[in-house]
């Protein structure tokens, strides 16, 4: 298999970037691995901490798979684009954009970045072969149904060993 001119989209959100854990100690709860089900009045809370998207830590692996990546991306000629949904219930969408793009920036800037509006509008990106690492079940089960290549993110050590079988490095 082929995939130069491919593109290796990269979910931020609990896949790279830790939001629940920065979100569960702004609320003061333990949120669902997926963190759906936050209120509207907790996404206030959420952007009312003007430094939330710009502190938010790497989690656990997320280092090392992205230097995998990194590899990939310049052995292989690809691309690699963070795939971030901005949710609906945040008011200032530009200002969580413009954060999550400095933090993407200063951490790795080989990196492009994409956002849409809900998470569903990723599938809108998949192409032949492309990939998507995401956390939600959902979203890589659509994308491995549109032919391209759905990787589940558990652990970002789990998907880095699967990275580098996939690339043979
Ligand atoms: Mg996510």
């Amino acid at each position: 298999m082929k995939f130069e001119d491919r593109t290796i989209f990269v979910d931020l959100d609990d896949t790279v970037a830790d939001f629940r854990s920065a979100a569960e100690k702004i609320l003061a709860k333990k949120l669902p691995p997926n963190c759906r089900g936050i209120t509207d009045d907790e996404w206030r809370c959420i952007e009312e901490d003007r430094r939330f998207y710009f502190d938010l830590e790497i989690v656990d692996g997320g280092e090392l798979m992205m230097s995998t990546i990194q590899t990939i991306l310049f052995q292989r000629n690809m691309i690699g684009c963070f795939l971030s949904a901005i949710p609906a219930n945040i008011q200032d969408k530009d200002r969580v954009c413009y954060a999550k793009s400095k933090w993407v920036n200063k951490r790795f800037p080989y990196m492009r970045t994409i956002y849409v509006p809900t998470s569903k509008d990723k599938i809108k990106f998949c192409e032949d072969g492309s990939i998507l690492i995401d956390d939600k079940p959902d979203l890589v089960e659509a994308w491995n149904l549109k032919g391209g290549i759905g990787i589940l993110l558990h652990n970002c050590y789990d998907v880095n060993e699967k990275l580098k079988k996939m690339f043979d490095i």
